[in-house]
Formats: C-alpha cells, structure tokens, sequence
C-alpha cells in the first residue's frame, strides 16, 4: 500500500485544527447510485472522498465535500479504491494498471444473473490488474441500505481477499461506517458472494412446492367429493362452501401433513442408521435436503395451522351456521321435541377442542424458538428438548385432534362418498406412520443401540470380518 507522503514543514493553524487527526482520503471510481451512497457514509463517518469519473466536470450532483478527479487522477491519490462501476466496463481499468499498483482495490460488483461469467468478477479484475490487491466487499448491501446507515438495514459486510493486510483495510473502514464485518476467505469465495444477492429464497423452494401440491391435491379432492358430489348425487348447490367450509378442510389437512413431514426424515434417517449398523455413511441426497429445510416445512405448516384457528373461529357468526342454528330451534319448537343432551358427544367435542388447542399452542412455541433471536439464547438441549420432544408431543395432539374429529364416521357407508376415503383420514396417514415408527425407535433395546450408534460405535459388518480374516 502507497503511504501519503507528509511535508516535513509543521503547518500555521488553530490549536483545534492541529489536534485532529489527519482525514483518511479514499477514492470511489464511478459516480451512480452505489458510489453515491458510499462516498455520502464514507464523509459522514469523517473519511475525504475523492470520485473518479469519465466526465469529471459533468458528472451528476454528488455529496458536499466529496471532490472529482480523472481516473488516473483519483487513483493516485489513495491506496484504497471501491469500483461502484458495473463488471462489463472493467476492460478500460487495464490502462490504469501503473496507477494502481499495489493499491487495495474494492470490488463492489454484482451480476444480473447467476454463471453469467466463468469467472467471479473480482477474480476477473483481479487478472485485468494483477499489482492490485483485490477485495470483494459491499456487494452485498443496496445503495439504499448504505444509505441508511446499519440501524435501518443489513448491518453485515461480508468480505474476501487473497491479501490480508488489504482486507484488513477494508474491514477498518467498513467497521467505522458502523457494519460489522465477516471473512469469507480468499478471492476464491467471491462466486459465492457475487450470488448472494440473487439468491431467491433457495431453503423456502422445496416446502413451498410441497405446500403448493398438497394444496392443490386436497383441494380440488375435497371439492370433488364435497361439492360436486352432493350436485351430481343430491342436485344440491353447496358451492359457497368453498370459501369457508372447504378452505377449512384443507387448511388443517396440509398443516397436520407438513407438520409430520418435518418429523419423518428424522425417523427415516434413524431407520438408515441402525440397519447399517454405523453413522459415518452419508445420508443420500435427497434425504440430506429434507432435512435442511425442516424448519422451513415447519413454519408453513403452523401458517396452514393459523389459518385453521381463524377459520373456525369464525364458525358462529357465518350466516349458513347461524340459519341452520336457528331453523333446527324453530322445528324443535313447532314439533314440541328436546334433543337429549349426549354425555359422550360433549366428552368428544371438548377433547377434540382441547387436543387442538394444546398441539396448536405447542406448534406456536416449536415456531418461536426456530427464530434465529430465540433459538441462540437457548442451549443445544432445551432447543432439542423443544424441537425434539415438545414436537412430537404437537403431533401426537394434533395426530388425535383428527382422529377425534373422525370418531365413528368411518363406520358409516356415507362417508365414503364415490369409494373415496375423506380427506381427514388421508391426512392421518404420515402422522399416524411416523408416531408409530418413533414409539418403536423408543423401545429400550432399539434406543440402547441407536444412541451408540450415535456416540460413535459401529456394527462389524460379517462379510467384511470374513473378508479381512481370508486377507490375514
Ligand atoms: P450505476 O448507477 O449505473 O453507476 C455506474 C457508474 O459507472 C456510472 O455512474 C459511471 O460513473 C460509471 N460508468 C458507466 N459506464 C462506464 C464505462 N463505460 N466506463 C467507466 N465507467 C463507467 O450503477 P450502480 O447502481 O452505482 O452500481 C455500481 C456497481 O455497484 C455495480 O457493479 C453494481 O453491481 C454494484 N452494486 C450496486 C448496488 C446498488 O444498490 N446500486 C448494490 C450492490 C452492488 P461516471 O459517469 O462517473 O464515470
């Protein structure tokens, strides 16, 4: 890094101005909307701004204080460089090369899209100009976020860099505009930072599509056999109920589906573990990205299951409830009957409240402590206490909460309208599946030997002990 030279001579000037230390002058090449905001945080956090610019004289209104060199001009000046310049104008910088020896050069830049080069961009400018020490850095804020300063946006700056000493530069500066600064290791990681900002929710994609397909799958089931059903049987139009009725089939169904789904890889993966006899064999793939996205699978199943509150709580004021309510009291009344009150009907409905009340309370609680802030302030076992024990305990309470909603209705030949199940009982299969698994994975002899497993111990395989033996 070049060094400002200082005059030898000490300079006439007010004892308040002579203490202060001395403004560290960096430069900024481009003067769009990311040189902008930086050169603006950069004056603010008490740093002079040099631009470099085609158009020195031309160029748009830019921050009080800041001035407006040539390239060549500006590079000289400093020995860091930020490049708020787009990565398809880099070639001109090749020419400057002399100008920017030894400089610590801040590569800014994003792609529009990802692979759109074969080489990271950083890495490109690195090879343009290899005296400089380039770093990738301030990517991954908005010319907006820079603008706001850390207390209204990202507060990370992720960085990477081939030369250490430049990357500590950077990190200096970074800091003093208040973000705090994370190393992502050489110019190598620059790919990964360059792609950071065009990442679209990859961890949602897969429980989304999930979500989506089951969704629509019980949807257009449940209209089959509800709607449709009772015109072509009954000529019955009971299409408004899809608005309420409908969506309040579906929304559980998914919810109670996506719920066990998070607990079944888990299940799966010990199933894998014990039949072969050891941990260290990698999971296939698929099963390896199930279980990244539990939490993900989770969270839009307690979505599905906060809609199902609202939806049935909306139940007593709907007009279709209401006019049924009151047509069943004026008949009673006109035919001077009573129904009797039934002691098993009430035990049924309050449990099968209560059952719903207590897994969604649970659900609630697995969706709290699965945000970052809550999750780090607990200790690896009360998180897996939650997650683990207190999960399954959900599912067991919402698994029931279905059950009891079917009580006897399987008994009867009505429910299964055109010899299809309802979608209640569907929705009990995985649940139903994964409790039973995890009940035997919890038998004393099979626990005993998946928590060695787990501790590290392996089951000698016969066929490799008889190999080794012909081999000795
Ligand atoms: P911009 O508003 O288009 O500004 C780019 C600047 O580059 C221009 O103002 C111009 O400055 C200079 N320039 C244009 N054509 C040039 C050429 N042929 N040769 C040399 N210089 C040229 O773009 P920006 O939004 O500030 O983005 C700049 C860089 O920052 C890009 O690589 C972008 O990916 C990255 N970035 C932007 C944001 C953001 O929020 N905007 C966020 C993260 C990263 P002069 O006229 O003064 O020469």
């Amino acid at each position: 890094m070049s060094k400002e030279v200082k005059p030898e001579s000490v300079s006439l000037c007010p004892l308040g101005a002579a203490a202060a230390p001395e403004q560290e002058l960096l430069c900024i090449f481009g003067t769009g909307d990311l040189g902008r905001s930086l050169g603006q945080r950069l004056l603010q956090s008490g740093s002079k701004v040099v631009y470099g610019s085609r158009r020195p004289h031309s160029c748009g209104p830019l921050p009080i204080g800041a001035q407006v060199l040539s390239h060549a001009a500006a590079a000289q000046s400093s020995s860091l460089v930020f490049l708020c310049i787009h990565r398809e104008h880099y070639d001109f910088l090749e020419s400057l090369a002399p100008q920017l020896k030894g400089k610590v050069l801040v590569d800014v830049s994003n792609n529009i899209k990802k692979n759109l080069y074969l080489e990271a961009n950083a890495e490109y400018l690195q090879r343009l100009i290899p005296g400089a020490h380039v770093v990738k850095a301030f990517n991954t804020l908005s010319a907006w976020a820079l603008q706001n300063g850390p207390s209204d946006a990202s507060r990370q700056v992720d960085l990477c860099g081939n030369n250490a000493e430049a990357k500590q530069a950077v990190a200096e500066t970074a800091t003093k505009l208040g973000f705090t600064v994370l190393d992502r290791g050489s110019l190598s990681a620059a790919r990964e930072l360059e792609d950071f900002p065009l990442r679209l929710f990859p961890e949602w994609r897969l429980p989304l599509h999930i979500a989506i397909g089951l969704t629509a799958f019980f949807f257009f089931y449940l209209l089959l056999r509800d709607v449709i059903y009772a015109y072509v049987d009954q000529g019955k139009n009971i299409s408004f109920r899809i608005m309420v009725s409908l969506a309040n089939k579906v929304f559980p169904i998914v919810s109670l589906i996506m719920l066990s789904l998070c607990y079944l890889p888990g299940v799966v993966a010990a199933i894998l573990q014990l039949y072969r006899g050891t941990k260290y064999k990698r999971f296939p793939d698929w099963l390896d990205r199930w279980m990244l996205c539990r939490k993900q699978l989770g969270l839009l199943a307690l979505g599905f299951a906060s809609l199902h509150v609202l939806y049935t709580l909306i139940i007593p004021i709907r007009y279709y409830v209401r006019f049924k309510i009151a047509a069943n009291t004026i008949s009673q009344i006109k035919e001077n009957r009573t129904s009797e009150f039934d002691i098993t009907t009430a035990w049924r409905a309050d449990s099968y409240y209560s059952m719903g009340i207590l897994g969604f309370c649970l659900f609630l609680l697995l969706g709290i402590t699965s945000l970052p802030s809550v999750s780090n302030a607990l200790s690896w076992r009360e998180f897996n206490f939650i997650q683990s024990k207190l999960g399954y305990l959900s599912l067991f309470f919402c698994t029931f909460h279905t059950y009891l909603y079917g009580w006897d209705r399987f008994l009867r030949p009505t429910t299964y309208k055109w010899y299809t199940l309802p979608g209640y009982m569907l929705s009990l299969v995985v649940p139903s599946a994964v409790l039973v698994f995890k009940l035997l994975l919890l038998l004393p002899c099979v626990d005993r030997t998946l928590t060695r497993i787990r501790q590290g111990w392996e089951r000698c395989d016969p066929e490799d002990d008889s190999k080794k033996s012909l081999l000795t």
